[in-house]
């Protein structure tokens, strides 16, 4: 993710940007300038901030377009927000109120800004570090009903984002570059090289909590080999996203399969999800296998099922 972080020129760049699209697109402000022509009385239009990025830009775009703003969604005939990223917030919030019109800052659904991350001056501190991220955690502590403040807790969003940064570090490593070196030199053979219980931590994409465990990679090379560390990287490469395990198997399979073609790939991988351990049916014991095949493997094992 490329970070931009947003100086106030910027914002009233882009203010100024949005007062004009509205000026230009809104069905309220054509409705009342036709008013005005008629001589009949002027509705005030209602403007509406999304918490707590829109709250900012409604006041802004309600200065220069003399809007009233309104505290609920329901009142509004106009909704902005900061940004729209994944059009979520959008969706939920015009649930029944499609009349309602809506606009954003930013774009983030447009291809111009995709990768990159916003930070806008609401969400930079005091001592000016941003907070765009460590704003998710504090929210979160603050739902649970516990105290943001208090010792323990003070530094934990800034610490969770840390780890979080860590844990899902694989989406910047390239695994194409990794498993690059190679060596060759052996004769073409049937010899199977195999690296048992790599250990690795993952998160589970529907809980987002961790699951942990073993990966064991077994190949049959067509004259090129890998450093064994390589393998281990690969395995992080993918393990350090939010997954599920299956796809992660096949990622390391594949991917194996793919850049260093060898005769054929078997991967094991051996976990335990927290999210079943400590929720859900809370089964301490259970340990979920999976496994990918390809080339030869693939084949031994489709002979096999024939018998
Ligand atoms: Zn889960």
């Amino acid at each position: 993710m490329e970070k931009v972080i947003l100086q106030e020129k910027d914002i009233n760049r882009l203010i100024n940007e949005l007062a004009n699209k509205i000026r230009f697109n809104s069905s309220f402000l054509k409705r009342n300038d036709h008013m005005q022509v008629t001589g009949t009385i002027k509705n005030p239009i209602n403007i509406y901030g999304v918490p707590r990025g829109g709250i900012p830009v409604a006041y802004r775009i309600a200065h220069i377009l003399k809007f009233n703003i309104v505290d609920t969604v329901k009142e509004a005939d106009i909704i902005v927000d900061d940004i729209v990223s994944s059009g979520r917030t959008r969706e939920e919030m015009m649930k029944g109120v499609e009349h309602i019109e809506f606009y954003s800052l930013i774009d983030g659904q447009c291809d111009c800004n995709a990768g990159k991350w916003f930070v806008f001056p609401w969400e930079i501190g005091l001592e000016g570090a941003d907070e765009s991220a460590t704003d998710i955690p504090t929210r979160l502590i603050e739902f649970i009903g516990e105290d943001v403040t208090r010792e323990g807790l003070v530094d934990t969003p800034k610490r969770f984002i840390k780890a979080w940064k860590f844990l899902t570090s694989g989406y910047n490593e390239d695994p194409k570059e990794i498993l690059k070196t190679r060596f060759t030199g052996e004769s073409k053979n049937d010899n199977i090289v195999q690296l048992d219980d790599i250990e690795f931590y993952s998160i589970c994409e529907h809980h987002l909590l961790p699951f942990l465990g073993k990966v064991s990679i077994s190949y049959i090379p067509d004259g090129c080999y890998l450093g064994i560390s390589k393998l281990a990287r690969l395995v992080n490469c993918f393990a350090r996203r939010v997954q599920i395990q299956e796809r992660l198997t096949n990622q390391i399979a594949n991917t194996l399969q793919k850049e260093l073609n060898p005769q054929g790939v078997y991967v094991e991988c051996r976990a335990q999800h927290l999210c079943m351990l400590a929720r859900g049916v809370q089964k301490s014991g259970s340990m979920l296998i999976t496994e990918a095949r390809t080339g030869v493997f693939r084949e031994s094992v489709q002979h096999f099922d024939t018998k």
